[in-house]
């Protein structure tokens, strides 16, 4: 299947690594340019250098905190600047701190707002106005599993994605008619450096080795393993392609079927 993504250009929030840089890798051999940013400039311009040197992509990449607005509009002029409009837009950042209620402040509440469901807001508003006047544009979220089935100790990221699943449903209906569509994905437990990062925090706390800790997760998935990275990335390539034209304001989960709903 041609996916039509020869030509397009496409903007990959937080793409240094894991999912995000997964999307990127699957775009750029698909045909598309790349503008690329995440925060830490050594590890983002290494990302750009691979990909552009194994699929021959054009790639730009500019450093940015995506919860800092003014880092966000540099984002995106370096990106017009460079390649003059832009088609396809990826909202991803770093996953908010882990916590119940209780243990969480005011301050680490905006902090995540800033990070998840802001920065998603101000990337499609200054990205929108290109995507409408070529009549033709893509906005994809990464969201979670945690929009269709509250993870526990995840208050955060179980609140603030609700908050972008529901941007992302109103705005679809708002843009349909100008050949935009809004999707969100939702990665399931996903080997990526955090969730292995994270497997090794747990499993020093718990005194066990970070495969037993792993193997936890694994046991709660219908599959039985982590999903791949770019198992995720593929989904994410068709939902902003050509032919995923008419596919718009969903919510579709990539997660071995860990969510037990009907839908
Ligand atoms: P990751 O930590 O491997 O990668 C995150 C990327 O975001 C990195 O490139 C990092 O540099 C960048 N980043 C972080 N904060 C940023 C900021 N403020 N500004 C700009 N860039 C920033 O994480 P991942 O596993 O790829 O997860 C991506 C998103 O998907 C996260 O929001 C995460 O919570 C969510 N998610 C992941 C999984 C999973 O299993 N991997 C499951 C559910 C949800």
């Amino acid at each position: 299947m041609d996916l039509g993504l020869k030509g397009k250009v496409a903007l990959v929030a937080a793409a240094s690594r894991g999912l995000g840089r997964a999307v990127a890798e699957e775009l750029a051999a698909e045909g598309a340019s790349l503008i690329l940013c995440a925060r830490n400039a050594e590890a983002l311009n290494a990302t750009r250098d691979q990909i552009a040197l194994h699929t021959g992509a054009a790639v730009v990449a500019v450093p940015a905190d995506v919860t800092v607005p003014q880092d966000i509009a540099q984002v995106v002029s370096v990106g017009r600047e460079q390649f003059g409009h832009i088609d396809i837009l990826v909202n991803n950042a770093g996953g908010p701190p882990a916590g119940k209620f209780e243990s969480l402040s005011r301050e680490q509440w905006e902090t995540a707002t800033r990070l998840t469901l802001y920065s998603a807001i101000e990337l499609t508003r200054l990205v929108l106005p290109d995507m409408k006047e070529q009549r033709w544009g893509r906005i994809l979220n990464i969201t979670s599993i945690a929009v269709k089935q509250p993870v526990e100790n995840l208050i955060l990221s179980n609140t603030l994605r609700a908050g972008v699943t529901g941007f992302a449903r109103t705005l679809a209906n708002e843009v349909a008619a100008d050949g935009i569509t809004v999707n969100n994905i939702l990665p399931g437990y996903t080997r990526t450096e955090r969730v292995e990062e994270l497997a090794g925090m747990m499993a020093e706390k718990e005194g066990i080795s970070p495969a037993d800790f792993t193997a936890r997760w694994e046991s709660e998935i219908p599959m039985k393993r982590l999903g791949e990275p770019r198992e995720f990335a593929a989904l994410a390539a068709f939902l902003v392609s050509e032919r995923a034209g008419y596919i718009t304001g969903t919510s579709i989960q990539v997660d071995g079927g860990w969510i037990r709903s009907l839908l």
